[in-house]
């Protein structure tokens, strides 16, 4: 066996000279959709650990759900998921990666109007610190036009969710929305 060889063994075995790598997907996850989960399943698979970073507080967004009521979604949804772990932050996010050791930001790509604000922030975070790169996956083609607020408006308006968002939490962000339209009085 080559030198070489030896060496993609020995990583391949967690050995010596191998760096166990953890990346950071961060989003509001307002809620989780099944565009979330692909890249969720998909980035599991680049890192030894992923973590799923819930954004406590959105000043653009907003959210309708609150950051545990989002969080307890996505749990939901990976617990099948042995290295997929769910956090959830404030402020930088360059902050939270270095806090949790991570070596990249996981984002995904659905269409060029994601890519413009993408890249600058991806720009942005490099600036903080050149050693956090931001890795971009593109959504899958039967997701591209799936978005958060894509589900809260059809769910508000008591259209079906089926299959835009996780089986699992389907029932949950029904039930969410119900209360929530009570509550509003609508
Ligand atoms: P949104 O409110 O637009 O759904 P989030 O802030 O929750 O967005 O998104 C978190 C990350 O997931 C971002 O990198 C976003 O580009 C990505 N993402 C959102 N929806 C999808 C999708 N349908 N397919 C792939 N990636 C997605």
């Amino acid at each position: 066996m080559s030198e070489s060889e030896k060496k993609t063994k020995r990583a391949c075995a967690g050995g010596k000279g191998r760096e166990f790598r953890i990346g950071v997907y961060p989003g509001s996850f307002d809620p989780l959709t099944n565009g979330h989960l692909d890249i969720i399943r998909r980035a599991s698979k680049l890192f030894d650990k992923l973590i799923v970073g819930v954004l406590i507080n959105d000043a653009k967004k907003n959210p309708l759900f609150t950051m545990e009521e989002r969080a307890a979604l996505i749990r939901k949804c990976v617990d099948g998921m042995p290295n997929v772990e769910v956090g959830a932050f404030d402020g930088l996010l360059v902050d939270f990666v270095k806090q949790n050791h991570a070596v990249a930001i996981v984002k995904g790509l659905r269409a060029v109007s994601d890519y413009e604000y993408e890249l600058q922030m991806a720009a942005l975070n490099r600036h903080i610190d050149a050693d956090i790169d931001t890795i971009f996956l593109m959504a899958d083609v039967q997701n591209s036009f799936l978005s958060s607020s894509v589900v809260k408006e059809l769910a508000w308006h008591g259209g079906d969710i089926a299959g835009l968002v996780p089986k699992e939490i389907e029932q949950d962000i029904v039930d969410n929305i119900k209360r929530l339209r009570t509550q509003s009085g609508n």
